[in-house]
């Protein structure tokens, strides 16, 4: 079972991938994790990534290639594995296909959580934060017991710069704009859209049910 986790930030990508892991036993794998992990063991590849992050640049697609390739023969991955935030562009995309093609693996399920942009920037426009003690609320999952104050020392809650509207409007336009090629290369046929505006649980069973329909056939 190969899996490809796609969907905007704020659908709740990061609890169904850990759903999923743990519901299928394969290892859930995020390329950042896997460029700390080769930055840290010093591999050729961890460090010329770490060089290039360092300096602030963006990894090159055949780098990322590399990493991943190297990462999913390991063998925890010998059962399957998710993959959360890759390919991020069709280049790394095409160079994935051709790795599985190469070490005679099936083709990945690509599962993309749809959430329509104004539901995410409400979720997410919804977090608050206590300037004191930095404890964060979100007015509409946590909110704290008086509106607008800190439940641990009263003070006024603000929200920060990161969740303003316009800056998350513009995380989700960069995320179409990365996005939308893959998506479009995997094709409408091959990708599972998932409804990401349900709650969490109900998400979970979405996909699972898909998955299981997906291996009956
Ligand atoms: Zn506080």
């Amino acid at each position: 079972m190969i899996l490809l986790l796609f969907g905007p930030p704020g659908c709740g990508k990061g609890t169904q991938a850990a759903h999923l892991a743990e519901r299928f036993q394969i290892p859930a794998i995020s390329t950042g994790e896997i460029f700390r992990a080769e930055c840290k063991a010093g591999t050729e590849l961890g460090r010329l990534a770490c060089q290039i992050m360092t300096s602030g640049g963006l990894v090159g697609d055949d780098i990322v290639n590399g990493m991943v390739a190297s990462r999913i023969a390991r063998p925890d991955c010998a059962g399957g594995f998710l993959l959360d935030g890759y390919p991020r562009t069709v280049p790394q995309a095409i160079g994935f296909q051709a790795l599985l093609r190469e070490r005679g693996l099936p083709d990945p399920t690509v599962i993309h959580l749809a959430v329509a942009e104004d539901a995410l920037v409400e979720r997410l426009t919804a977090r608050r934060q206590c300037p004191k003690c930095l404890r964060i609320y979100n007015v509409m999952s946590q909110p704290p017991l008086e509106t607008g104050r800190c439940d641990d020392d009263g003070e006024e809650l603000i929200t920060r710069e990161d969740d303003q509207e316009a800056v998350i409007r513009q995380r989700l336009a960069a995320y179409r704009e990365l996005t939308g090629p893959v998506l479009g290369w995997y094709g409408t046929g091959a990708v599972r859209t998932v409804d990401g505006a349900l709650p969490p649980g109900e998400v979970t069973r979405a996909i699972e049910n898909m998955l299981l329909a997906t291996a009956a056939k």
